[in-house]
């Protein structure tokens, strides 16, 4: 539980509350396929419908772990770590990233980009959902976008937002799990048309791997 005793070192960094740790292949977007250290921070409040970690959304469910401890089991396992959520910028990661650099690791984020960039990152992806748009200074530090297709009308918000992002962002549409059958199709025949995006498909699932 996040109480008064751990409030301050939280605030700081120190402590994260942590949903669950793991070490597997990315697997979607930019880095599909290569191995990284996967840290699930608790917290979302952007409230996607097809949201698939819903259990992320309350942070007091996920106890607030010492942020050494995350840091020393990635580093024994991976190069690369991909900080992830429900949506990790509700925390400060300065302290987070700073250390896990410090011991040559690499430090990617996923995010909606809805509250205010902390860290030091090696690759930003911004993943914006309509119900709370990203801040304005994130469309320019993020190094991928990521639009996840749940129907037609996603790819006007697809382009809308890749027009805020700065030129050298890799553009990806990814279908919304749920949907993918139905969407695949679209987005497919969307890239031909449109070959500035890319797809990108949650190959995790397909494996069967976390
Ligand atoms: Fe779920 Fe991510 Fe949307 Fe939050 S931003 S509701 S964690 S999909």
């Amino acid at each position: 539980m996040i109480n008064n005793q751990n409030k301050e070192l939280i605030n700081s960094g120190k402590m994260l509350p942590l949903m669950e740790e793991f070490y597997t292949i990315q697997g979607e977007g930019f880095y599909t396929g290569k191995a990284a250290y996967f840290i699930r921070i608790g917290g979302c409040d952007v409230g996607c419908h097809w949201c698939d970690v819903k259990e992320s959304w309350n942070a007091k469910l996920h106890p607030p772990t010492n942020t050494d401890i995350i840091v020393e089991n990635a580093t024994n396992l991976a190069n690369t770590v991909v900080i992830t959520g429900g949506e990790p910028l509700m925390w400060n990661l300065d302290y987070l990233t700073q250390s896990l650099q410090n011991n040559n690791l690499k430090t990617h984020i996923e995010t909606s980009g809805a509250y205010p960039l902390s860290g030091k990152w090696d690759w930003i992806c911004l993943s914006p959902k309509k119900t709370k748009l990203p801040l304005k200074p994130i469309y320019l530090e993020a190094n991928e976008l990521k639009m996840i297709i749940f129907n037609k009308n996603d790819f006007k918000f697809a382009e809308e937002q890749a027009s805020k992002v700065n030129e050298k962002c890799e553009l990806f549409l990814q279908p919304e799990w749920s949907n993918r059958e139905k969407m695949i199709p679209l987005i497919v025949d969307y890239v031909m048309k449109n070959p500035k995006w890319k797809i990108s498909l949650q190959t995790h699932k397909y494996l069967n791997i976390p």
